[in-house]
């Protein structure tokens, strides 16, 4: 059943899901910082979002960029091995393989990703390569681990022991109906997706993820498509996405919500719109969870799921909060 969200002076949202415009929309300002250029703000998924939030927030302190910010803030995360759905602990594909996936993305419109890298701690890093070193935008499987060695990454194991056991067991239960759909559960879903604002009011984004658990060898989801699970227009602002990634790469998700913000809707207002497509496009019900987070130009965010259960880390005015995400489906 579609859920109402509580918000003050919400708009009817369920007319939207049938028109699919945003026309008439009601501005929601709960969530606005209103006024002046937002400075110094970052938004990021999951509870892992605090720790990677305290290292973006040091990096814009200390001056320097929304890009330099969302990288250091996301390596945390990726270097983390309790963590287990980004970078080193993440749980492995169906082969017992930690394959990762990342982009990036700065104020300028320049991206970069890899997909399906192995042995590398901090995709988000060669992300980065990729964008500033080569013309390229995204670099996938041997070809990307052989390219972050060129460019002085470490190869290194990266399935922990916790993964190791996890892959094991599940093994041992795979049946005829494992189809790689789990049902959502908070930690199914941990792909950190980051955007962050800068004292110059620029912004950056960044997303790194392990995928899916247990997913065919090979599958890449939608963390380093550009523009579905993340995008950033710096004159109109930026989106990050977790969740089901087939689901957000078949509606270009990030790219939606910023497109949306474009059009005058609020960061809430456009990932809401987004989720509703996801929704309508699977009969009313889609069985997953699939959240994204936004900043606009002016400093509003916005942060909205599926279904309970998302966790969002917001960075502004100085102070690193968590908060449980609304959602629209019960
Ligand atoms: N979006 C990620 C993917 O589909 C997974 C997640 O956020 O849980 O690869």
């Amino acid at each position: 059943m579609t859920r109402m969200i509580s918000r003050r002076g919400f708009i009817a949202w369920s007319a939207l899901l049938g028109s699919g415009v945003l026309s008439g929309v009601k501005a929601d300002r709960v969530f606005s910082a209103k006024g002046a250029v937002g400075r110094n703000n970052v938004i990021s998924t999951w509870r892992h979002g605090l720790a990677a939030n305290e290292a973006a927030a040091e990096i814009l302190r200390n001056g320097k960029s929304a890009l330099d910010a969302v990288e250091a803030g996301v390596r945390v995360s990726e270097g983390d091995p309790d963590v287990t759905s980004v970078g080193y602990g993440g749980l492995p594909d169906e082969q017992g393989r930690v394959t990762l996936d990342a982009s990036i993305m700065n104020s300028k419109g320049n991206a970069g990703a890899v997909g399906c890298i192995e042995n590398i701690k901090h995709p988000i890093s060669v992300a980065r390569k990729v964008m500033e070193e080569t013309d390229h935008v995204m670099i996938v499987g041997a070809g990307a681990t052989e390219f972050a060695k060129l460019h002085g990454f470490k190869e290194e194991d990266l399935l922990t022991e916790k993964a190791r056991k996890a892959h094991l067991e599940w093994k041992a239960k795979l049946s005829d109906k494992d189809d790689w759909l789990p049902p959502p559960k908070e930690d199914d879903h941990d792909t950190i997706g980051m955007i962050a604002q800068d004292d110059r009011g620029d912004i950056a984004g960044a997303c790194t993820t392990s995928g899916l658990r247990f997913k065919i060898h090979g599958r890449v989801g939608d963390s380093p498509i550009v523009g579905a699970g993340m995008y950033v227009d710096n004159e109109v602002g930026g989106a990050a996405a977790t969740g089901r990634g087939e689901a957000v790469i078949k509606i270009a998700g990030s790219h939606l919500v910023v497109e949306n913000m474009r059009r005058g809707a609020s960061p809430m207002e456009a990932i809401e719109e987004a989720l509703k497509r996801i929704i309508k496009a699977h009969n009313g019900n889609p069985e997953f969870q699939v959240a994204f987070i936004a900043i606009s130009k002016q400093g509003e965010f916005g942060a909205l799921a599926l279904r309970k259960g998302f966790q969002y880390a917001l960075f502004r005015n100085g102070a690193n909060k968590l908060y449980d995400g609304e959602y629209l489906l019960s």
